[in-house]
């Protein structure tokens, strides 16, 4: 049957397909609701499903985005099936904005899967961040950790397994499954307030294994919607907010020259009198980094790992103890 909903080609192609993520996880857009036009739609609260010039949409979206005008945005919706280590779902679950419905270890088998960092993520502590990494660990540094987490594992595993066996009840006998073991749920959000997450987990400073998750939805929104995207790029991503300070620095180095342009003062700005603009010596590094030209972030999908719900589902069931059978 035909739908008169909004829909968009680029979501529809990609819509139900898994997205391998880390070693066991995905990411899968199960479902949307509306896209750039029902932005615009609800901004203007107007009638009908009438077409838009794509200029005047984006034209809209991105003042609406400046101007954290953003309730229109919530008006468009994502739901997502996603699958991802404990360690990871603890992070994500911190977004309170979502609607969650986590598999369930009382009623369900747990899957043994248990995620393995590839040795290029095994990296020491930052010396400079106390919630990052650093250079990465040395080869059998790495080798020891996996060989240590699989032993662990598979005990747990296996004490998993006989607890089973013995008919213990789900919820007690998976007390002891580490946090490295997946799970998964699906997970529903506004476009508001998925950029949002979206802005604060494809950051640099948020975790890698949560990031690359954080990467494949970004990729999602955009074929969903594309301006909103862009704009969340422009304005958001690669966008800077600047102080009282960072102002006062810039307002002595360019001004308007009256038609419509920038010029140069010729002034130049040493460390003393980024300070006497009222920046602290962290704020002047910080003040020095945003003006360095941003990156173009480009998040995309590979088509070609986009694996079917069938086969996903069949991935985790083979991962699922055999209850009644007694393991070591
Ligand atoms: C790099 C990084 C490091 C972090 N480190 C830690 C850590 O060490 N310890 C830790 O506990 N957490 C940590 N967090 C989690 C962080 O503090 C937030 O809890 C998380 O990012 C969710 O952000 P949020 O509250 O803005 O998002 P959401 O829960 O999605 O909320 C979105 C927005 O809605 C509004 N909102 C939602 N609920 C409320 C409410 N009850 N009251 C008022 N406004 C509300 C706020 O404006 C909020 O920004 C970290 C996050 C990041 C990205």
């Amino acid at each position: 049957m035909d739908t008169r909903r909004p829909t968009n080609s680029a979501a529809e192609e990609i819509l139900g397909g898994y997205f391998p993520v880390l070693d066991h996880g995905f990411v899968s857009l199960v479902d949307y609701m509306g896209g750039d036009e029902d932005v615009e739609r609800a901004a203007r609260v107007s009638y009908g499903y009438g077409t838009r010039t794509q200029s005047r949409t984006r034209g809209l979206v991105r003042y609406l985005r400046r101007h954290r005008h953003t309730t229109p945005s919530e008006m468009v919706e994502l739901k997502f099936h996603c699958a991802m280590p404990m360690f990871v779902a603890r992070q994500w679950i911190r977004h309170r904005t979502a609607n969650v419905n986590e598999y369930s270890g009382r009623y369900s088998l747990m899957p043994l899967l248990f995620y393995t960092p590839d040795s290029e993520h095994f990296a020491l502590q930052s010396e400079v961040n106390n919630q990052g990494r650093g250079d990465r660990a040395a080869a059998e540094v790495h080798a020891e950790a996996v060989s240590r987490w699989d032993a662990l594992r598979h005990e747990s595993g296996a004490l998993y397994g006989s607890l089973l066996a013995s008919d213990v009840a789900r919820e007690i006998a998976r007390i002891d499954l580490p946090l490295s073991t997946y799970t998964q749920w699906y997970w529903k959000i506004d476009l508001h307030n998925l950029l949002h997450f979206l802005t604060l987990r494809v950051d640099s400073h948020a975790q890698y294994e949560i990031r690359v998750y954080a990467e494949v939805m970004a990729a999602m929104v955009r074929r969903v919607a594309p301006l909103s995207y862009e704009a969340w790029v422009d304005y958001d991503l690669a966008g800077r907010p600047l102080s009282r300070g960072e102002r006062r620095a810039l307002a002595a180095l360019v001004r308007a020259d009256g038609e419509g342009g920038l010029v140069g003062t010729g002034a130049a700005l040493s460390s003393d009198d980024l300070s006497g603009c009222g920046l602290s010596g962290r704020e002047v590094r910080e003040f020095l980094a945003k003006m360095s030209a941003p990156e173009s972030p480009d998040f995309d999908l590979d088509l070609g790992t986009m694996r079917s719900a069938e086969e996903m589902a069949q991935l985790m069931e083979q991962a699922v103890p055999a209850p009644r059978e007694a393991t070591s």
